[in-house]
């Protein structure tokens, strides 16, 4: 017997339907991707999941109160919470410059949180 499941590759804007499928022996087949990296994505995503992040955290002494910020690569979904979480807590202080680092490391996932914008220091 054959279980199956889809997916979107969400790798490129061509979006590519996937089905991976498993035979008696868990053997795994990839179909419906137009290249490899949609196998590398389905498998990915069967091993560990992972999500660009974006989201805001509270900047001290800037033109505005919050600074959009984002994962530097992707995250592992299963901590998407507490990061959430830890972001409540996090205050930068101003200026900050787009692509800037503003937290190394975090969750020790090896990812970094950089500044998605400018944010100038108010006079
Ligand atoms: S399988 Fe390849 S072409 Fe299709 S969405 Fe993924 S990266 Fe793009």
């Amino acid at each position: 017997m054959t279980n199956s499941q889809n997916l979107i590759c969400v790798t490129c804007p061509r979006g590519c339907s996937l089905t991976i499928s498993y035979d008696d022996q868990d053997q795994i087949t990839i179909t419906g991707n137009q290249c490899k990296r949609g196998a590398a994505y389905a498998k990915a995503e069967l091993s560990d999941p992972r999500r660009m992040i974006a989201s805001t955290v509270r900047i001290r002494g800037g033109i505005h109160k919050m600074l959009p910020i984002s994962t530097n690569a992707p995250f592992p979904k299963g901590k998407i919470m507490n990061l959430m979480a830890f972001l409540k807590s996090v205050e930068i202080s101003a200026p900050v410059k787009m692509g800037d680092i503003l937290i190394e490391n975090v969750l020790n996932t090896g990812i970094a949180m950089v500044a998605s914008r400018n944010m100038e220091k108010i006079d």
